[in-house]
């Protein structure tokens, strides 16, 4: 059940309106890692959460995302205001000034709708968690160049405020996955396959124009890793016929055999 009260989540006040900027500010109500975004990717994992505990997480902090979601709505609209009479602001953002009448919609900041395809929704929760916790980091940043690109005490107030919370929501979504007691390589049921997994591939080599070389870090050495030199070899053979059989197998159906023995890549590379 969603209840409103007429009361925003945080003071907003504008001193200077400035429609360039109300377009940028956009990008949180009705962008990729937006307000909106937040509020229905959260809400929606929760809907299909069957741990009644991180249920609970995600219902609260999705429907504080629409508090944001209002908040920078009444941030954006104040400064696109003026864009409704005025020419010179009008010329900021035309479709907003015309086919908008200086009020938010549901796009970015280029005037692109808002879409579903921006949420990650996987119905797996330590999946989702770990995708919760980079859409709070990307909203991080944004809201960071926001305040970087205002000259406005007050809208900085305010998206300082909403800067703040997602630092909050990432603290307590990693706080929930890792309260789950999951090893953090362990996805899903089917266990990767041994001899595999561990190989780390040196597939961009050469000496750069500016000197780039190939690195060594924790990522493609120590802790089991085998470093594999410039592979250009398929990981595993199997004959044509090999081919073949498994394809019946699958398709139930018998097809003409062949004899080749010329070895085919299972796996493409
Ligand atoms: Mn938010
Ligand atoms: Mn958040």
């Amino acid at each position: 059940m969603y209840h409103h009260v007429k009361k925003l989540m945080y003071t907003v006040r504008v001193g200077r309106p400035e429609p360039r900027f109300g377009n940028m500010l956009l990008e949180q109500f009705g962008g990729a890692n937006g307000e909106l975004a937040a509020a229905m990717q959260y809400s929606i994992q929760g809907l299909n959460c069957e741990d009644a505990a991180r249920k609970d997480l995600l219902m609260d902090i999705g429907t504080e995302e629409l508090s944001h979601l209002e908040v920078v709505g009444t941030l954006a609209r104040m400064h696109l205001k003026p864009m409704k009479k005025q020419r010179s602001a009008a010329e900021a953002d035309p479709l907003i000034a015309i086919a908008g009448g200086g009020g938010v919609g549901l796009c970015n900041s280029m005037g692109n709708p808002w879409t579903a395809d921006y949420l990650k929704i996987t119905g797996e929760l330590d999946v989702d968690l770990r995708s919760n916790i980079a859409a709070e980091a990307r909203a991080k940043i944004v809201y960071e160049r926001l305040i970087d690109f205002c000259d406005d005490a007050g809208s900085k107030d305010a998206l300082q405020f909403l800067m703040t919370r997602e630092i909050t929501h990432m603290k307590a979504f990693m706080a929930a996955l890792e309260s789950l007691g999951k090893d953090p390589l362990q996805i899903g049921h089917i266990p990767p396959t041994p001899d595999i997994v561990n190989k780390y591939f040196n597939d961009s080599t050469g000496v750069g124009d500016d000197g780039e070389t190939d690195e060594r870090g924790p990522w493609n050495e120590g802790d089991g890793i085998e470093y594999v030199e410039a592979p250009t070899q398929p990981i595993a053979t199997a004959t044509e016929q090999e081919v073949t059989r498994e394809i019946q197998r699958a398709t139930g159906r018998r097809t003409t055999s062949t004899t080749t023995q010329q070895p085919r890549s299972k796996r493409i590379r």
